[in-house]
Parts: structure tokens; sequence; C-alpha cells
């Protein structure tokens, strides 16, 4: 059996483990694969060799930081494909939406090699008399990424190009469910002429993680994953001393307003609803429609539901892949037993499905449930699968409370034909990415992507201006030279009048 390993100081290598965990094939359900769960000793290797890398980078000017990175560009954009049967053969998802995710990771590789131009600070002749002042911007020193199962390219790449271009050693602990694709980033980067230590990949479960939080010489945790998880790297990393963005979970809502355009609506919703099979943390899983359109809303959805293609990843037509692995199958099909238990309508009931050819696999059909209230345990939990819960509310007023009653903050949107509803829900929802008729509004790589509430805990968003934020720290410079001084000590606070 295929064994996956850590990549430490440009070696792949077994480590000290003697622990292993299965990675399956979605499609199949059988573990065609085996990942190393590293211990302390492993990431005390990899800490060791991002400490003696570091000076080196650091000093490297950002141009030819960012040089590696146009390499590192080029060859992710041709080996997309390879990628993409890479994520496909571990997370699921389809082929086509697999090189979505690549090529969303592959814009903050773009932005990255931008460096030298996000690394400008700010100059200010004259504070003082013969007095210049200047801030500037260097990096934290060795920073670690920990990832989630369901974008095993595009969030890795949402930390490490800011890591790196800022002049960082970037420690990557990637999902145990989807290791590989890491491992090839790592000998994309490496091709591309990054010194070995500068990234580097450790794999492991929550042990590996915990002896991130408190290593001492990692001084940055760019986290992304479930919001409980999210708490607990907030919580220990800061304890710890460390600089922590812990992005969370989500329950992304739609609120649909009678006067939208019902039939390009519904198409967003289905996207955004079942694409990835629902294992996005910007999937919309609740619609909360407004007075009467929620009887066609329904209908049309219910409609378009039954007719989702439903297969392997691999195979063109289609439209919808496996859950990731047994245990969130299992999970996903008693949430949607909860809901039926507690009153909801269950209009699509997608957990019966078979797939011939792929009985053993992890399939899931779309289900939609409709009457769906906030006590229910389908609105209270975050599904991440092809579940979509339809609320209904008499009106826009209740609707918007509703979405800002919820304690997640990610993404929500609004679909309307009305610039006032519009303009009003942007400014009041409490939500970090809104939509205007967009059912997904994921930040392109140079704004920043983040949520609110218990969807993000710490101060930065990810990558964009506030990736360069997070990854360095800022230096104000105030200089004077001797020819200036022309008095002697001085011994009031300096008022640089
Ligand atoms: P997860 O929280 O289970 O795992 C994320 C990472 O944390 C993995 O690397 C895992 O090894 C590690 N981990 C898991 N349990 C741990 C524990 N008890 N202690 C320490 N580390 C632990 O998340 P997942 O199931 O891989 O991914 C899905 C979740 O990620 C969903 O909740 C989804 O909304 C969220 N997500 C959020 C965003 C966002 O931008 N906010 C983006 C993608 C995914």
């Amino acid at each position: 059996m295929n064994t996956i390993h850590h990549v430490i100081n440009g070696q792949h290598i077994n480590g000290h483990s003697t622990r292993y965990g299965d990675v399956f094939n979605p499609a199949t359900g059988e573990a065609s694969k085996k990942v190393v769960l590293g211990t302390d000793e492993d990431l005390n290797a990899a800490v060791a060799a991002a400490k003696a890398a570091f000076p080196a980078w650091a000093e490297t000017p950002p141009l030819a930081r960012a040089r590696v990175l146009f390499r590192a560009r080029d060859l992710i954009e041709q080996r997309m494909d390879e990628l993409a049967a890479i994520i496909t053969s571990e997370h699921g998802k389809i082929l086509s939406d697999a090189k979505g995710e690549v090529t969303r990771g592959l814009e903050v590789v773009e932005f990255a090699t931008g460096v030298p131009e996000l690394l400008k600070g700010e100059y200010t002749e004259q504070v003082g008399r013969g007095i210049d002042a200047w801030t500037m911007r260097q990096p934290v020193g060795i920073a670690a990424g920990i990832t989630p199962f369901n974008f095993p390219v595009m969030v890795p790449l949402w930390m490490a190009p800011m890591a790196l271009a800022t002049g960082n050693c970037f420690i990557l602990k990637p999902s145990e469910r989807d290791p590989s694709a890491s491992i090839m980033l790592a000998d994309i980067l490496k091709e591309a002429g990054l010194p070995d230590g500068v990234f580097q990949v450790v794999h492991g479960d929550k042990d590996m993680v915990n002896a991130i939080l408190a290593h001492p010489d990692i001084a940055a945790v760019s986290f992304v994953g479930s919001t409980p998880v999210a708490q607990h790297i907030y919580a220990t990393g800061t304890a710890h001393g460390k600089r922590v963005q812990a992005l969370g979970g989500a329950k992304n809502h739609a609120l649909v307003m009678p006067d939208c355009d019902l039939e390009k609506t519904v198409d967003a919703l289905i996207g955004a609803a079942y694409g990835s099979a629902g294992e996005r943390c910007m999937a919309i899983s609740v619609a909360v429609s407004v007075g009467p359109i929620a009887d066609p809303l329904v209908a049309a959805l219910a409609q378009k539901v039954k007719t989702i293609t439903i297969g392997n990843g691999t195979d063109s037509s289609s439209e919808m892949g496996p859950l990731v692995t047994a245990q969130h199958l299992a999970r996903v099909k008693g949430l949607v037993d909860s809901g039926v238990s507690q009153g909801a309508t269950l209009v699509v009931d997608g957990r019966n499905i078979k797939i011939d050819g792929y009985e053993k696999g992890f399939f899931i059909g779309g289900s939609l449930f409709d009457n769906v209230t906030s006590e229910m345990d389908i609105y209270r939990e975050e599904i991440f699968g092809p579940v979509l819960c339809v609320m209904r509310a008499p009106d826009f007023d209740t609707a918007l409370k509703l979405i800002n009653e919820s304690p997640f903050g990610n993404g929500t949107a609004i679909f309307t034909r009305d610039g006032d509803s519009a303009r009003t829900f942007v400014h009041n929802v409490t939500a970090g990415m809104v939509g205007v008729n967009v059912p997904i509004p994921v930040p392109m790589a140079f704004h920043s992507f983040g949520g609110w509430k218990d969807s993000l805990f710490g101060d930065h968003h990810m990558h964009g201006p506030e990736g360069v934020r997070f990854f360095t720290r800022m230096k104000a410079v105030t200089q004077r030279w001797p020819a200036g001084i022309r008095s002697g000590a001085e011994f009031i606070m300096p008022t640089h009048g």
C-alpha cells in the first residue's frame, strides 16, 4: 500500500511515527493509501530545518522570492490535471470542481508574486525638523498552517504563498483525510527553486496540531477548519504567545426576496448548496424565503435537486461526487433523520441512493427540507453535506434578524431586483462576505477572505492585504542624522515640533 510521508528539509521521510491513518478513495470506499501520523520529534526536525533556512530566505530580496513563486505558478498550471486528479481521488469532488479549486489557489500565488509592491511601507519626510520616519514589514519567522479536508490545494495556497513571499518559513499540516496534494505542492515549490526547509509538510492528527500550538519556535499559526477546533486553536495558540488566525465553520444563509429572478436564483442555490456535495465552507445551506416566493421556490428547487447527476468525480457526466468518509456520510444521514423526526418537511430525500459499480462509495443524494425552524438540529448544526434547508419568513426584517442571530457569520447572499433591499442587507447583515445575486461571494486573491462571529477567531482575514499583515510584523523607524543634532541632550518628551 502507498504510504504518504512528511516532507522535511526537502526529503520525503517516514519520521519517527509508528501510527498511520487510512486514506480512502471516497468513490470506491477503498483505503488505497495510508498517511504517516507524525510525532513531536518529526515536528522538531521540521522546525530545526526551518530555523536553519530562515535567515537566508528572510534576507533574499522580495523580488527574488517572487521569482520562485512565478516558477511555482507555471508548474502548478502545467500540473493542474494531475493535482485535480489527486484531489478527486482522495476528496471525491468532481474533476472540474477540483480544477476550479486549484485555479483559486493559483490566483493567490499570482497575487503573492507582487510582493515587492505589497511590502512597500509608508514614508514621511520631516516628521520633525531633520527627522524622517517610515514603516516596514518583516517576516514573523516560522509560521504553520493547519488545513481542512475540503480544499486540499486551495486552502494551503491561501496561506503558503503569502507566508513565503513575505520571507517566512512555512510548515503545513494538511488534513489527514486527503494529504497527497500537499506533497505535490512541496515538490513543485522545490522544483521552482525554493530552498529546502522553507516549505515543509508534516502529517498527523490532533497530536501533531497540539505539538504545533505548543512549539516555542513557531511564531504564527494559520488555521482553517471546523468551529470547535478553530476555538481550540485560537485559545491554545494565543496562550502560547503566537499570532493566530483561525477560520471556523459556517451556516450560510441566502435571503430570497419575492422580486428575485426565480430561475436564476434557483440555479444559483442549486450550485451553491449541492456543489462539492455541500462540503464547502461557503456552501449555501439555508434559504430564507420572504413572503409568497416560498412555494414556487421550493417547487423549482425540488425539481432540480432530483435531477443532479451523482457519480464518481472522475466521470465527466457527474455533477456531484461522494462525501469524504463513511463517518461523515453516517453523520449527514443522521442529521437528515433528525430533521424528519423534529418536524421539517423532507421534500427530496437523498439518503438511499445507490450508484451502480460504486456500492461501497460514500454517496448520498441531494436532500431538500422545507418548513425548517431555528430550534432544529438541521438548522443549528453545520451539516457539511448536500442538504438545503428552506425557512419561511413573512418579511425582509424578520429574515435579516434570523440571519443575524446565527452564531456563524461566514458568507451570505441576497437575491433581489431591488437596490434598496440589497443595500440595506449589505449594510446590516453580520457576516464577513456578502453576495448580491451572487451565491458564493468568495473574495478574489487580491481581496481577503474571512468570516465574522464563530466563523473566524483572530484579527486577520486570509490572503490579500490581510495575508501580508498576518505574516509580517510592522517596524516603525524614526531617523535623524548626527549633523542634525546641534544642541546637547534633551530631557523632555520629544514632540518633533
Ligand atoms: P476539522 O476541524 O475536523 O479539521 C481541520 C484540521 O484540524 C485538520 O488538519 C485536522 O487534522 C485538525 N484537527 C481535527 N480535530 C482536531 C482536534 N480535536 N484538535 C486539533 N486539531 C484537530 O475540519 P474538516 O472536517 O477537515 O473540514 C471541514 C470544516 O472546515 C467545516 O467546518 C468547514 O466549514 C470548515 N472550513 C472553513 C473554511 C473557512 O474559510 N471558514 C474553509 C474551509 C473549511
